[in-house]
């Protein structure tokens, strides 16, 4: 590709295709994994996206957006969140303990949560707020150091406690290494929500959501699937 050319990704056409085209892959492995096609939510994650990307995607009816950074969330969605009444945001980055009460403010879904501190900070933020926090516990499957995540090991504990806490807690979250094979990874989210009584499974991102919908996703989060590379290199942030 010439270096002058647009770059295709982030013309509209190009966006709306590659959603419709990875909603026609979603429910394929769906089929093959002898599941319903909408067993399985796809989560568009719009970080260090462009306006007209968002705008795009919710012109094809897409409603579900992933952020992992709290301010650059408010400045994507809080004055769509007018304009879009059925829109649901999730937190998929992790989340600072000053940051709790904003981010319980802004989003549907926090799926980050992985300590009993957070979790604390979260239901006074909840109790504030005179609502319900929607949690989904972040599991460290790998053990990496470097990760964020309860680990394996402390993920029933930390469940119970975020119950305790007045917490909604809809089911459990992780990012297997990259490099590992994801499959043993994403069964033991699977084995691990079960054991809880926990339905939510939100596993496999733009490389490997084929697999994790055969190991029993009900969320995918994709970004460069859907919009292309991004324009800024992932770092871990701290929101
Ligand atoms: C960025 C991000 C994604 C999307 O990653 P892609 O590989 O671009 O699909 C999914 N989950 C989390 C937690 C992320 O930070």
């Amino acid at each position: 590709m010439a270096s002058s050319s647009p770059d295709p990704a982030r013309t509209s056409s190009t966006v709306a295709e590659r959603l419709a085209g990875v909603r026609r892959d979603i429910a394929e492995a769906c089929r093959g994994a002898g599941r319903s096609p909408q067993a399985v939510v796809l989560t568009a994650v719009t970080k260090t996206q462009p306006r007209d990307a968002l705008e795009v995607a919710l012109s094809t009816g897409q409603r579900v957006f992933g952020e992992n950074r709290v301010q650059e969330a408010q400045t994507h969605w809080a004055d769509l969140r007018a304009r879009v009444p059925d829109l649901e945001l999730r937190l998929i980055g992790p989340l600072q303990t000053n940051k709790a009460a904003d981010a319980a403010a802004l989003f549907d879904v926090i799926e980050t949560l992985d300590r009993a501190r957070l979790a604390d900070a979260l239901a006074v933020a909840a109790a504030k707020g005179g609502r319900t926090v929607r949690v989904l516990v972040q599991v460290n499957t790998g053990a990496e150091p470097q990760k964020a995540g309860v680990l394996p090991r402390d993920a029933d504990a930390l469940v119970a406690y975020a119950r305790d806490k007045g917490l909604s807690v809809e089911g459990l979250m992780c990012i297997p290494p990259a490099d590992e094979a994801p499959g043993p990874h994403f069964a033991l989210l699977r084995k691990i929500a079960r054991r809880n009584g926990l339905d939510t499974l939100s596993m496999g991102m733009s490389g490997d959501y084929r697999t994790a919908i055969r190991f029993g996703a009900t969320h995918v989060r994709l970004g460069s699937a859907l919009f292309g590379e991004r324009n800024r290199p992932e770092t871990p942030s701290m929101d």
